[in-house]
């Protein structure tokens, strides 16, 4: 994860501060695009898009408030807000419109970093907690494709991985293995249920017999509490 580039887009008009905020996050290994007006800093959250914002709130065009505004409703991405020192109305109304963090001018380069290495540890960590499907005592990490059960990691084979997703999307739901066929699989014909068949006995296999129940001539259900 660490060696991928991560992208900072810094708003801010004040030159000076835009060219310190620049170089400090270049410094620490991040691609960094500096603009410095608010319709500019909405295009480029679009054409980047970038892993985190640091933005001024005070800005030509439009302010960093309503520049927050717009680019959450599109897509949600962490935001560093820099306000004027004291100013508690752009603090409160920056946090209301999708701000994670803010800091109060002047600040010390080294905070800054700090703040967008925070930053982009939380959303990395929401990110692989909502890729994580717990179900009674089956756990699926879709981002890692890893599966334990009873807390005990089990191996799967890339089919028996996503066949198993597919049953876990619709617990205690019988799915025809025509279907299961057309979705895991990609055929849109009956002639392979042979195959969902014994992908289904590879999943009882490795993850114990009771986790999948068979509904005779239709096809099958993960039997597990939601
Ligand atoms: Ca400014």
């Amino acid at each position: 994860m660490e060696t991928v580039e991560r992208r900072v887009l810094v708003v801010e008009d004040e030159r000076a501060i835009a060219d310190a905020v620049a170089a400090r996050l270049r410094a620490e290994g991040f691609r960094v695009e500096v603009v410095g007006d608010g319709p500019g800093a909405v295009a480029a959250a679009r054409r980047i898009p970038p892993d985190v914002i640091v933005l001024d709130v005070m800005l030509p065009g439009f302010d960093g408030l309503e520049v927050c505004r717009r680019i959450q409703a599109e897509r949600p991405v962490p935001v560093l807000m820099l306000t004027a020192r004291g100013d508690e109305t752009d603090l409160l109304v920056g946090l209301a419109v999708g701000a994670d963090d803010y800091m109060a001018k002047p600040f010390s380069m080294r905070e800054l970093a700090a703040r967008v290495h925070a930053l982009l540890r939380r959303a990395d960590k929401v990110a692989t907690a909502a890729s994580i499907k717990r179900l009674g005592d089956l756990e699926i990490n879709q981002a890692e494709r890893r599966v334990l059960r009873g807390g005990v990691e089990v191996h799967l084979t890339p089919t028996e991985f996503d066949l198993l997703v597919h049953l876990a999307g619709r617990p205690r739901t019988v799915l025809p293995r025509e279907r299961l066929l057309a979705d895991v699989w990609g055929w849109a014909d009956a002639s392979g249920t042979r195959t969902v068949d014994s992908h289904i006995k590879g999943l009882r296999r490795k993850l114990g017999a009771d986790l999948i129940r068979t509904v005779h001539g239709v096809g099958y259900a993960l039997e597990v509490d939601r």
